[in-house]
């Protein structure tokens, strides 16, 4: 048997025989195939110029025994390439699209994401200012206070005094005093209207640290919102991608079969087909059995094959919990310390090497880019293609194209705590979204895309979202 057209009407396939008798009631398969025909097509160009569209476009896909009959002759021949090339191009263009879609939403997310840090990084940095300026506030006031308190327990001079003044001498005294009162009377206005400057831009670092917040959270939500987007994005790609697959392997062994220079048969390329076929049931099949217990998820940007391990994430033990391989307790019972609560992976195999580090730096630019003023996460050292580790215990929430992060994945560990794994290889992202992971597991490879100088792993650690310098995060977990 030789279907061409899977029962499926979802397929994404050509129209039926019905439906295109109902779109181009004109339009028989003759007279596509001469339209084909005349536009004498040469075998290996790329797109099919001059065919008429309508006609080539309503097509459904060739049968094998098509392929057989147009190989005997050639003028047939030229128009079934034509024709196949045309469907090609047309799946391809529906593929490229719905990955250009996931791509756009990932510049979109990678954007917004940025815009989050920026506030997130200046809130903080308001907060830090404010909390100053409020010590500086109240410390100009206590020494107002102090001082004013120790000018009213030694007392001070009343002008009074100068007329019932019983000499020159004493006036002078007297005077000389009170021009002395005056510079501290002075000295103290100056000081007040210190502590009411203080105390005022206290006030105001406050209030602009509380809008930065607002703005910040908004950012978040808004991040947040963009990530889900374009993981949709993502998946609808993949999806695109596996529908369209079949056919286009197809399609494809189909034109080398009519172009074919190697003396191999239509049922060679055939069998070659359904063996390909057969491949990739058995792949998925094994890919399904294999990530049994992982929970929620869809796809990744990238076709995964899933050769990691069955998560077997299992709960932290509290330290309340017996250990069961305790002996009974014949001695006195000992104090254990407690129990690490999560325990830790490198992000890359080996020693850690941090290039470059977090925070602010000058920009760097490329040929067409250049690098963020501000440095989000640590530049740690690892070749093309090496082994990217998850650090902690987590769930992936994102793994898909994030603008000039390149390919991207986040994975939430809880208590607030995530890290990001950017600029991973095309192509090399294991893990997919909701996927559970264990300290160490592979989750892709090094890479150099996205807005990147060279293969290294571009590595982030957040706080409730906030990006936190990893290096003494790294340090203090013995990571580093
Ligand atoms: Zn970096």
């Amino acid at each position: 048997m030789l279907p061409t057209r899977p029962d499926d009407p979802d397929c994404g396939c050509g129209p039926t025989p019905a439906e295109q008798k109902k779109l181009f009631g004109a339009v028989t398969r003759r007279t596509a195939l001469t339209a084909g025909l005349l536009s004498a097509v040469l075998i290996g160009a790329g797109p099919v110029a001059g065919v008429a569209p309508a006609a080539v476009a309503s097509e459904a896909d060739p049968t094998w025994e098509d392929v057989q009959r147009a190989r005997a002759n050639t003028a047939a021949k030229s128009a079934e390439v034509a024709r196949i090339l045309k469907l090609i191009e047309q799946l391809e263009a529906k593929v490229a699209e719905a990955e250009q879609a996931a791509r756009d939403a990932g510049d979109e997310f990678h954007e917004a994401q940025q815009a989050f840090f920026d506030a997130a990084i200046a809130a903080d940095e308001l907060q830090t200012q404010a909390d100053a300026a409020d010590e500086d506030a109240q410390d100009a006031g206590d020494r107002i206070g102090r001082i004013v308190g120790r000018q009213y327990r030694e007392g001070s001079v009343a002008p009074l005094a100068l007329l019932t003044a019983t000499s020159a001498a004493e006036a002078d005294s007297l005077l000389n005093r009170l021009s002395a009162l005056e510079m501290i009377r002075k000295r103290n206005e100056a000081l007040y209207g210190e502590a009411f400057t203080a105390k005022n831009t206290a006030q105001s670092l406050a209030d602009q640290a509380k809008e930065k917040q607002k703005e910040r959270d908004r950012l978040f939500r808004q991040a947040e919102r963009k990530m889900k987007r374009a993981q949709r994005a993502a998946d609808a790609a993949q999806a695109t991608l596996a529908r369209h697959q079949e056919r286009l392997e197809t399609l494809k062994a189909q034109l080398a079969a009519l172009t074919d220079s190697t003396g191999k048969t239509v049922s060679e390329y055939e069998a070659g087909v359904n063996a390909e076929k057969a491949a990739r049931a058995e792949r998925e099949r094994k890919a399904r059995e294999q990530a049994g217990n992982v929970t929620g998820g869809g796809g990744s940007a990238a076709p995964a094959p899933a050769p990691t391990p069955p998560p077997t994430h299992t709960p932290t033990p509290t330290p309340t919990t017996p250990p069961k391989t305790t002996p009974p307790p014949t001695t006195p019972p000992v104090v254990n310390p407690p129990a690490p609560v999560q325990t830790w992976s490198k992000p890359v195999r080996g020693t850690v090497k941090i290039n470059s580090g977090f925070g602010p730096r000058t920009t760097q630019c490329g040929p067409s880019y250049c690098s963020s003023g501000y440095h989000y996460g640590s530049d740690v050292n690892a070749s093309c293609y090496a082994d990217i580790l998850a650090v902690a215990a987590g769930k992936v929430v994102y793994a898909g194209w994030n603008g000039g992060y390149g390919n991207f994945v986040k994975i939430d560990h809880g208590g607030g705590l995530a890290t990001g794994y950017a600029h991973i290889a095309n192509g090399t992202i294991k893990v997919t979204v909701g996927q559970q992971v264990k300290p160490g597991d592979l989750i892709a490879g090094v890479g150099n895309t996205g807005n990147s100088f060279g293969c290294h792993l571009h590595f982030e650690v957040y706080k409730s979202g906030t990006p936190i310098n990893p290096e003494p995060w790294l340090r203090a977990r013995g990571l580093l």
